[in-house]
């Protein structure tokens, strides 16, 4: 079937009955001008946050199986509004949870990974001259269990059907008007990007840019799916994530996050011998805890501490779990620190020029910004700084790498 064309809307672009019906509109105006729609919504606004915080007035511990039955309740309060305003405006709309449009995903409760989607129902729908809305953000595994992708998931659900559906286009609808070097939020003089490659923006993204959920980005790219972020608050063009153009290449760096959603894990005095990294890696991941930035340092004593990062939804888990390690490998304790913040530069152009580590240090101690701990990849540096420090941190980098003006460097 050809014109299909994939919205997905996030939650501040449906925080209220109001600007539900303002994104009908939008719809009905695009399914008026003769495309297929298939759209993608994430709960109002604030839901899912406050379904989590229900959950933690009863357990800090809660089965994640409930968890997933909990909040996967915010989208199907939104899919089956918005279809009601569609109806209002006279076009016809159905409303479709995770599981009915068959999405189908593995049991990691609270971060599924998409499996595979059937797109046969919606096609039959899209044949009727329906406009299909399919809740974000869930599925169901193939225990018939229903599942949810992970904070931002929508982004995710919304790719996947693109992808299936063979789209033409998938326009992600937020409440800012693309891409920015930083988040507007923080950095008033942020400068909006036209486009920019999937490598880099899937770097953002993990890095702590919340505009996209960063599983969203990797589909995206490994499909060759042109993605349109751009905003539902008017009709402005926002930014293309797409194939690497020559021009990205030149931009050394292209972008600076921040991620105030990690906290540190200590394991102190580690005995240093072969296997014990091996034996607490597996422990945390066979509980399903994924970790970013591990640290060691050579023992000089024939003890070290080891250190690392994982998101703060799993603090509790991952505390409980790494002290049940420390007893068993004879290790000194656990400590840890949720007052912590990760701020990263990002930029393809990172590959071939030297000098952007001491540049970020440089602007990080020009406020007196101390680091705790460092990584990097091929395009990126991360550093994780104290938490209050973060908006000064990420200020500070936009300027030292003067992100606001469009910088082009000539090749060498
Ligand atoms: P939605 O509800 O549409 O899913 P999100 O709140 O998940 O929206 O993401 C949009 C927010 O992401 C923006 O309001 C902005 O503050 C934040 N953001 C962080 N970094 C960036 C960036 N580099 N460019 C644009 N927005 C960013
Ligand atoms: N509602 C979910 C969340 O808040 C999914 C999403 O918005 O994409 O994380
Ligand atoms: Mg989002």
């Amino acid at each position: 079937m050809r014109n299909i064309v994939v919205q997905k809307y996030g939650g501040s672009s449906v925080a209220n009955t109001g600007r539900i019906q303002d994104v009908a509109r939008r719809i009905v105006k695009f399914k008026r001008l003769g495309y297929k729609m298939v759209v993608v919504v994430s709960a109002l606004g604030g839901t899912t946050d406050k379904l989590i915080e229900l959950s933690r007035q009863i357990t800090k511990y809660p089965s994640e199986r409930e968890m997933d039955m909990l909040v996967s309740t915010g989208e199907q309060i939104s899919v089956s509004l918005l279809a009601m305003a569609i109806h209002k405006l006279g076009e016809e709309a159905i409303s479709f949870t995770g599981s009915q449009v068959g999405i189908r995903t593995d049991s990691s409760h609270t971060k599924a990974r998409i499996i595979d989607v059937n797109a046969t129902k919606i096609l039959k729908e899209l044949e009727k001259n329906r406009i299909v809305i399919v809740a974000g953000f869930q599925g169901v595994s193939l225990k018939q269990e229903i599942t949810t992708l992970g904070r931002g998931g929508s982004d995710v659900t919304a790719v996947a059907l693109a992808k299936s559906l063979n789209a033409s286009v998938c326009e992600i609808y937020t409440d800012v008007d693309g891409i920015y070097t930083a988040d507007p939020r923080i950095v008033k003089n942020a400068r909006k990007l036209d486009k920019i490659s999937y490598e880099e923006m899937l770097e953002l993204a993990s890095l702590g840019a919340q505009v996209m959920q960063p599983r969203s980005i990797e589909i995206a790219g490994r499909f060759k799916i042109p993605l349109h972020v751009r905003s539902s608050f008017n009709d402005k063009k926002g930014t293309v994530i797409s194939e690497e153009v020559k021009m990205m290449e030149k931009v050394v760096v292209s972008g600076v996050t921040v991620n105030k959603n990690e906290a540190k894990i200590t394991i102190c005095d580690v005995p240093d011998k072969p296997g014990a990294a091996a034996h607490i890696f597996k422990v945390l991941a066979d509980k399903n805890i994924n970790i970013d930035m591990i640290i060691q340092n050579i023992s000089r004593t024939g003890a070290t501490d080891v250190s690392f990062t994982v998101n703060r939804d799993d603090l509790l888990k991952t505390i409980r779990t790494a002290k049940e390690i420390s007893d068993k490998i004879g290790a000194e304790g656990v400590t840890s620190d949720d007052d912590i913040a990760k701020v990263s530069v990002v930029g393809i152009g990172m590959k071939t020029h030297a000098g952007v580590a001491a540049k970020m240090f440089t602007a990080l101690a020009g406020k007196k910004i101390n680091i705790g701990m460092i990584s990097t990849s091929e395009i990126k540096i991360s550093c994780v700084i104290s938490r209050k420090k973060a908006q000064d941190a990420v200020k500070a980098l936009h300027k030292a790498f003067n992100l606001s003006k469009k910088a082009i460097v000539k090749e060498r």
